[in-house]
């Protein structure tokens, strides 16, 4: 058996040493080599990075027709190094490109993919993978035993663990041919990317339905700004228009990873937590003291947050 995770762009994205630690551990548990195939600009940092993680192969495809990183030319160098390679088990990051591109390879390829993993255990002839499922609300596990099975891991529950001791990968230049590649994709509109990333943020300030009004948002606004943090919603304040949706967190918001998640007057389903229950310490102000928030929550506040954020802005403004 042969494991590849799989990355293209420009730098390796949130979650991507995450996905080679799962990638790693099953390329293991199968004794297998694990390779990871590098795709453009990310190729520059990921020698040191792939001694780090464990990784034995490191395969680099370059072309000019993949600067723009569009979906067919993606999928068709993907494609076309699986041709050469012949891998078994492809393992990507499941970011906004990958929910996209591993789809249309899985159909190119012919063959099983499962999306939302966020588990993978060698079983019998092949491998178990657990999935979620109807938006977060249930787990399901799939039997993989087919000759070549591509897996999509979200990562936000996932450990990034190096090795103790790291080796330099073997490095292999993979030629591929996209002459022929027309894009059928274009771009007509993308989000407004200005500033700093909610994914990068180190404190987080997130407000919920239970600040009861737009207005009552400026109180977690101003707390963020206090701590030097950024502030981010839940679905239901970009439902209502509210704020913009570059600022939601969870299952189809902003996945986020930061030290400090304040989370005020937001219940804590399993949509939302799916973009911050990966941050170190959470901290969570709810009036309902069984709200699921405080499953998640290292400290938490039982109390009216429009009466507990004026006081943290204070402290922290102290
Ligand atoms: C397919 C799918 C995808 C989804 N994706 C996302 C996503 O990406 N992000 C996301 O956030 N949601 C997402 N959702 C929605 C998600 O299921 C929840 O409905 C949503 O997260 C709830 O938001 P909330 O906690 O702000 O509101 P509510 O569920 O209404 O909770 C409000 C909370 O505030 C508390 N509260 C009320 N008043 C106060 C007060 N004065 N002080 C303190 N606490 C108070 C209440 O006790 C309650 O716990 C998705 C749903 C589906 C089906």
């Amino acid at each position: 058996m042969s494991v590849v995770f799989c990355s293209w762009g420009d730098a390796l994205e949130g979650g991507g040493v995450e996905g080679l630690t799962l990638a790693r551990k099953l390329a293991a548990e199968s004794a297998a080599e694990l390779s990871w195939l590098v795709i453009g600009g990310v190729a520059a940092a990921a020698e040191e990075t792939a001694a780090r993680y464990g990784v034995a192969v490191l395969d680099v495809i370059s072309d000019a027709k993949l600067a723009a990183y569009g979906n067919d030319a993606v999928v068709a160098a993907l494609s076309q190094y699986c041709a050469q390679r012949a891998p078994q088990t492809l393992i990507f990051n499941q970011n906004t490109a990958a929910r996209t591109v591993v789809p249309l390879l899985a159909g190119r390829l012919g063959v099983p993919v499962v999306m939302n993993a966020f588990a993978v255990a060698k079983s019998g002839d092949g491998m178990d993978v657990t999935a979620t499922a109807f938006g977060g609300d249930t787990h399901v596990v799939y039997h993989m035993a087919a000759a070549v099975n591509i897996i999509a891991v979200v990562t936000t529950s996932l450990r990034a663990e190096e090795v103790a001791q790291p080796v330099p990968a073997r490095k292999n230049s993979i030629s591929v041919d996209l002459a022929a590649v027309a894009e059928r994709f274009r771009v007509v509109a993308s989000p407004k990317a200005e500033g700093p990333r909610l994914e990068d943020a180190e404190i987080v300030v997130a407000g919920g339905r239970g600040l009861g009004s737009a207005q009552n948002l400026d109180l977690v606004k101003q707390l963020a700004d206090q701590l030097g943090g950024m502030w981010a919603a839940s679905r239901p304040l970009v439902d209502d228009g509210w704020v913009d949706s570059s600022r939601q967190v969870g299952l189809t918001g902003k996945i986020t990873r930061p030290g400090l998640y304040v989370a005020a007057g937001i219940s804590g389903a399993s949509q939302h937590m799916a973009g911050c229950s990966a941050a170190k310490t959470i901290v969570a102000i709810n009036k309902d003291a069984d709200a699921a928030i405080f499953r998640y929550a290292r400290y938490g506040i039982v109390g009216d947050c429009l009466q507990v954020l004026p006081e943290l802005i204070k402290a922290a403004a102290a």
